[in-house]
């Protein structure tokens, strides 16, 4: 029978055991760099963002260069990438904005990140944990699905109810290392659709009946 009482800090530890190297794997040599990188990798696996930024980041390594960009040459180095129209217009139309009133520099709160183009709360999320080492938890469809599996929030919290839940069950110091260690048990055992339960230490205290 399922205990729904699993220890927060349990689940943290045996996450850090399992993956003590679970790290950011979007690749980036800034913060401005870094932005662009999560915003071409919503619904998009981080190794086909990997494969387009070294020639993105080449030619256009900052908001002053992508912003003198047009829409098209964005798309023609994007295109094997998903949404890649969308989300050439949004990193070409961020960086105007960037150039334009935040004199070309990734801001570091939410408030002003969520007045860019393509970040959303979740970006932003990333970007101030990654770039900017504030803590944050960022909740993706990885996160999302351990936590409600994991008796953390509920499968019908939205992303933003999943992540206030977060951040009240851990230790603020945890949340940023919380989210990759999530994502990686995410990405590499608890699969949306068959999971590996056999490798993991939460089974039989978990809400999956799959
Ligand atoms: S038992 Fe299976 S579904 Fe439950 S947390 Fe572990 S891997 Fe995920």
């Amino acid at each position: 029978m399922a205990n729904k009482k699993i220890e927060p800090l349990y689940i943290y530890q045996k996450l850090e055991e399992m993956y003590p190297e679970a790290h950011c794997e979007l690749n980036y040599k800034s913060v401005y760099q870094l932005a662009v990188a999560v915003m071409l990798s919503a619904q998009t696996t981080d190794v086909s963002v990997n494969k387009v930024t070294p020639v993105l980041f080449e030619k256009y390594p900052d908001a002053e260069a992508m912003a003198k960009a047009s829409y098209r040459e964005i798309e023609e180095i994007i295109k094997s990438i998903g949404l890649y129209r969308n989300k050439a217009t949004n990193v070409v139309n961020m960086s105007r904005k960037l150039i334009e009133e935040f004199s070309g520099i990734i801001p570091d709160n939410m408030e002003d990140l969520l007045k860019l183009p393509g970040i959303g709360r979740k970006s932003a999320n990333v970007i101030l944990s990654e770039g900017y080492r504030h803590p944050a938890i960022a909740v993706d469809t990885h996160v999302h699905r351990v936590a409600a599996r994991l008796y953390l929030a509920k499968e019908t919290d939205t992303p933003d109810q999943t992540e206030q839940k977060l951040r009240k069950k851990f230790p603020e110091e945890y949340w940023s290392k919380l989210h990759h260690l999530m994502i990686f048990f995410g990405r590499y055992t608890c699969h949306s659709k068959r999971p590996e339960c056999d490798k993991c230490p939460f089974y039989g205290q978990c809400r999956y009946k799959g």
